[in-house]
């Protein structure tokens, strides 16, 4: 290191002098010249030999040129020294511009060296924080360094001093520069150290100072050649470390050492041995930095605590968020069911009683889930979360308990009756984009003194099921007797699907017959359990155990594909004219299983049955599920299978439903038959029975759909309802439901009788 030699030749060369006393004491003004030479030969080598970002290229250039300009001038000034040998030289005018010209351009390369933070904000507290440490360097520099020299009785020249000030500004600049940056492309340690020679101009100026007539000699030999060795030892260190190390924090403790060090000239007038006439200006100086210091520091403090109460905030909001993640639903915002057992815990706290819970399960979830798709799902959940809040009305725990179960917890018993009753009503709204209408069975249960929480829990569950069984869309409230009733449930469940794999079903045909002439138009198929046990099931009991556990699904196609089969049998047998029509019933789940209308014309493939002959027989309950539903009934229609409104006049919309449905036929239901030949003394019931049934048969007239009247007991119906326009019928009077063989007897009959006629 060449740099280093010319410093330690300047230091031998310091200890002969002094020593001895010979040769010429110009010989001092050559080291620094010779040291920024070697120093700036070591940074062009770095730029050569070191692949360096855009960044750190132009921070060595300028660099290397700030050194040869200041070499420029200490050249001068040396050539001055070996002119006014053996006086010492005053510093000629060339050689104090290019030495400044030169000081400014490192302060250049070092200000522009970016610090790499990224916010105003962030920059704007830094800019304060390097204010505060800037001040707080430069007072202690002042006070130590310059202001004795300009107190000197040693003449310092201005120039000098000029130097001198320079020298100082850029130390301090540098210092708290460089202890905010964090890393980049400019290496760490390089900067540091190209900032410390900043600082052997102070050292300069002491020595100056403290050295009296030897003052110049020493800082020129001894000190001075300092500067170039910094310089060449930083850019070895960067050519080490070319790439960017990793970036660390910043500094955070450079204000308070600030602080810290405009006290110390402070302290130091404060017992020092001034005389305070002499130098009044210095002291003003110490004193207002001091004041303009304390001042920032104030300002600093403000904006940090702002900025912690910030944080403080932000911290309060997100452990808040984050509570309120944890104990709610994401998708719909109600309580989940940890928030809702822990609230339901409480209530119940010391076996008090009169909490009350209700469970809300909405039926046939799943089939909108499964056919709609889960958004239309999602969506249907959301809307009616918020109903049930309003149905709520405020007080009360509404959750989501999960999937499509929800439930509410009240303090007060007599309030359960009256939200199950809003809940309810809500439901006849359609909800979501898709308008679905959505049918939902409740449990309601109330706790007696010493209720367990999960008993509680239970009871509505038992309840709510209850409530499915009924026919769903409704609530019930929780008696002890239902657990057994539910147990029971249970078990013909898990009976079903044996019997469905055992082959335990079979299918039976009830006739269809017309009116006027009592002749077989078609057959409804029934399905029947024959049970090892308990004889033949009836499907009113487990066709409702069927659709809830789903297993109704595979009843439903065997009885599909075996009354296709049957149908074509007899078509078969019989020919075209014999047998117009085959019904099995249909579920809504079967409805809503994505299969179902492929599994209807496979149905019929499989048994060569042409479509016409198959009619559907549908509750409205079930078509009145929404535009997915009437979607489904449409392809079916367009299969050419027709379609039965079973039931029909028992719900509410059945009129306006007519239109909307690609029915053919409309079978009245037997509510409506039963009493219907006994107007003439008849009850104001009885009345309004027979309006339905003649303004049933009207509609469908005017709507072109064929009639059929069921649940007709005796021949005075029978003529009834042939008078009011009814075309078919169906009842145990013209046909209790049969095995295939005798259906199949019967058409025979009357073959033969035709045949017989005919022949006549
Ligand atoms: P539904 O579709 O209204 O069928 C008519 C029911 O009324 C049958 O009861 C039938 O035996 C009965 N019935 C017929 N005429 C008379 C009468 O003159 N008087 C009286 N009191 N009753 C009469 P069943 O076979 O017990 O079926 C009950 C219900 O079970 C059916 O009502 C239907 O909704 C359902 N069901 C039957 N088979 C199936 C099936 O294969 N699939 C589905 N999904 N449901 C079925
Ligand atoms: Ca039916
Ligand atoms: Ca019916």
């Amino acid at each position: 290191m060449t740099a280093v030699a010319v410093a330690v030749l300047g230091a031998l060369w310091y200890l002969f002098w002094s020593a001895t006393g010979t040769g010429p004491v110009a010989i001092a003004y050559l080291f620094m010249p010779a040291g920024l030479i070697a120093a700036v030969l070591a940074v062009r080598g770095l730029r050569r030999s070191t692949p360096l970002t855009p960044v750190a290229r132009q921070f060595w250039r300028t660099l290397e040129t700030a050194c040869l300009l200041l070499t420029a001038g200490y050249g001068v000034l040396a050539a001055a020294a070996f002119a006014t040998s053996p006086e010492l030289p005053a510093m000629p005018g060339p050689a104090v511009v290019l030495a400044g010209a030169g000081m400014l351009l490192a302060m250049v390369a070092v200000a522009r060296v970016p610090l790499g933070v990224a916010s105003w904000y962030e920059r704007g507290k830094q800019a304060l924080d390097r204010t505060i440490a800037f001040l707080g360097c430069t007072v202690l520099l002042w006070h130590f360094g310059l202001a004795p020299m300009v107190a000197s009785p040693t003449a310092w020249s201005t120039p000098v001093l000029g130097i001198l000030l320079l020298a100082f500004v850029f130390a301090a600049g540098a210092i708290t520069k460089v202890s905010y940056i964090a890393g980049g492309p400019v290496d760490r340690v390089a900067l540091r150290l190209i900032a410390a020679s900043g600082l052997v101009a102070a050292v300069v100026a002491e020595a100056g100072v403290a050295g009296g007539e030897d003052g110049p000699v020493v800082a020129q030999a001894l000190c001075m050649p300092l500067v170039p060795v910094l310089v060449a030892v930083a850019a070895r260190r960067q050519r080490r470390t070319a790439d960017a190390p990793p970036a660390r924090r910043g500094n955070v403790w450079l204000p308070y050492l600030a602080v810290l060090a405009v006290d110390i000239p402070v302290a130091d007038m404060l017992i020092g041995p001034l005389d305070p006439g002499d130098r009044l200006w210095e002291i003003r100086v110490v004193v207002g930095v001091a004041v303009t210091v304390a001042a920032l520091v104030t300002l600093r403090q403000y904006l940090s605590f702002r900025e912690n109460n910030r944080l403080l905030r932000e911290k309060r909001e997100s452990e808040a968020r984050l509570r309120h993640e944890a104990d709610h639903d994401a998708l719909t915002g109600l309580a989940n069911r940890a928030l809702f057992r822990r609230r339901l815990d409480a209530a119940l706290a010391g076996g008090a009683a009169g909490a009350t819970v209700l469970l809300v399960d909405l039926d046939d979830f799943k089939t909108v889930n499964d056919s709609l798709g889960h958004d239309a799902g999602d969506e249907l959940l959301v809307a009616f979360a918020a109903a049930l809040a309003a149905a709520t009305g405020g007080d009360g725990v509404v959750a989501r308990l999960g999937g499509d179960e929800f439930a509410i917890l009240l303090d007060e018993e007599d309030r359960g009756a009256a939200v199950a009753d809003r809940v309810m009503a809500m439901t006849a709204a359609s909800f979501g984009a898709h308008r679905l209408l959505v049918h939902v069975s409740a449990g309601l249960a109330t706790a007696t003194p010493g209720t367990a929480p999960s008993a509680l829990l239970r009871a509505a569950d038992t309840a709510m099921h209850v409530a499915k069984e009924r026919g769903k869309n409704n609530w019930v409230r929780y008696a002890r007797d239902m657990e057994r009733t539910a147990q029971a449930h249970a078990a013909l469940g898990g009976d079903l699907r044996r019997a469905l794999d055992a082959g335990e079903f079979r299918v039976v045909y009830q006739p269809l017959v017309g009116l006027a002439d009592g002749r077989l138009v078609g057959a409804e198929a029934l399905v029947r359990w024959l049970h090892p046990e308990r004889g033949v099931v009836s499907p009113a009991e487990f066709i409702p155990a069927a659709e809830r556990t789903g297993l109704i699904v595979p009843l439903g196609r065997f009885v599909l594909r075996e009354t296709c089969r049957q149908a074509a049998a007899w078509l078969a047998a019989f020919g075209p004219d014999a047998f117009a029509k085959v019904s099995p019933n249909v579920s809504v789940r079967q409805l809503h299983d994505p299969d179902f209308v492929a599994d209807v014309r496979a149905a019929l493939a499989d048994a060569g049955l042409p479509a016409d002959r198959l009619v559907l027989e549908l509750t409205e309950s079930a078509v009145l599920r929404g535009p997915q539903m009437l979607h489904v009934l449409r392809e079916l229609h367009d299969a050419g299978v027709r379609l039965a409104l079973d039931d029909f006049g028992t719900g509410e919309s059945s009129l306006s439903l007519l239109r909307a449905f690609p029915a053919s036929i409309v079978k009245l239901d037997k509510s409506f038959v039963d009493g219907i030949e006994l107007d003439e003394l008849g009850t104001p019931a009885a009345h309004a029975r027979q309006a339905v049934a003649r303004a049933v048969a009207q509609l469908a007239d005017a709507l072109g759909l064929d009639t059929v009247a069921e649940g007709i007991e005796n021949q005075e119906q029978a003529d009834r309802l042939r008078a009011i326009g009814y075309t078919v019928g169906q009842g145990y009077h013209l046909g209790r439901p049969v095995a295939p063989d005798e259906i199949t007897a019967r058409m025979a009959a009357e073959q033969r009788s035709r045949a017989g006629s005919a022949a006549a």
